[in-house]
């Protein structure tokens, strides 16, 4: 089994590698949520949604979020009303907010509510939440402490002075997490944001990960993310904004960091690097990525 650390981006691309060459069944996928929020109309888990889309086939590729080909009358109709509506959501992408936040409701906790969703869309892979608590990502910014959806929407050019997780000194990592990191016979941190995506999952009270068994993907190619903000958000807590940071941020948990083949050479300690094409524009270069993980 194949055990992997997931935000909502750069990661499903290479569970659509993975998806190419294992089947779904020895794949489990552990994903941040930290972006979760309460919206008024459901329960928003955007990373566990775009992996859930992702392993179902209807991931919209053009922006990593919601359903390919939904409609948006919905949200139309909010945006100009009193109310507004601040995030873009899709028609049927909120069926799924819905549908989870009844679960919640009902007494569920988000494990389950998962397993429910993910089980409706005919997933074969197992999907986890790194937690069921609630934790969220906190941007510190001279406009004031903003959640990671208002930075990246309303403010993204903001300074960033500080990145913290509210609630994480007392999440814990679910019992089906800590079992998939336990039973996996090779644990990947996906190319992810080290610090929004991945950086709450590794700093979960409790959680244990054996660096013999994880490889690291790197998203950053010759110092820049290949989308977002990674960059900005390592500055932010102290790291070199490359995969040298990269390696600094993942050193308690990794021995292996894959880089991108147009990457500068550098040592890190107690870590291999490997290099090869990390770019992910196609279904063959999602496959080549993943086969050479999975090789190592
Ligand atoms: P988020 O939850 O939407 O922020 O998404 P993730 O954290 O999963 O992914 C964002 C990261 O994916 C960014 O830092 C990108 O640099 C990285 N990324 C996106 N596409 C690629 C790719 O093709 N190759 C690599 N190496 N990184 C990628």
């Amino acid at each position: 089994m194949i055990t992997v650390l997931s935000g909502g981006t750069g990661t499903p691309k290479l569970i659509q590698g993975l998806m190419q060459v294992l089947p779904q069944e020895e794949i489990t996928v552990i994903v941040n949520t930290a972006e979760d929020m309460w919206l008024p109309h459901g329960h928003l888990s955007p990373d566990i949604d775009s992996v859930m889309y992702t392993l179902a086939g209807i991931i919209n590729e053009k922006t990593w979020y919601g359903i390919k080909n939904d409609t948006f009358k919905t949200h139309e109709y909010l945006v100009n009303s009193p109310k507004g509506e601040m995030l873009k959501i899709g028609d049927m992408d909120r069926e799924t907010h819905v549908k989870r936040g009844e679960l919640l409701k009902e007494g569920k906790n988000l494990t389950e509510a998962t397993e429910i969703i993910s089980k409706n869309m005919g997933i074969g892979a197992t999907v986890l939440p790194m937690t069921n608590s609630e934790v969220a990502t906190v941007i510190v910014t001279p406009a004031g402490n903003l959640n990671l959806h208002e930075y990246l929407i309303e403010h993204p050019t903001e300074e960033v002075k500080d990145i913290y997780f509210r609630g994480i000194e007392t999440a814990r990592p679910t019992a089906e997490a800590a079992d998939a990191l336990e039973k996996a016979d090779k644990i990947i941190i996906g190319p992810s944001n080290p610090i929004t995506s991945i950086l709450p999952i590794i700093s979960l009270n409790g959680i244990r990960i054996d660096n013999a068994k994880s490889v690291a993907v790197s998203p950053m190619i010759v110092g820049k993310p290949v989308s977002g903000p990674a960059d900005k958000f390592m500055q932010a807590k102290g790291f070199l904004p490359d995969s040298r940071g990269v390696a600094e941020v993942y050193k308690w948990v990794i021995n292996r960091l894959v880089i991108d083949e147009r990457d500068i050479d550098f040592k890190a300690k107690r870590i291999q690097i490997k290099k090869t094409n990390t770019l992910m524009v196609s279904p063959d270069s999602k496959r080549a990525l993943a086969k050479f993980i999975l090789e190592i």
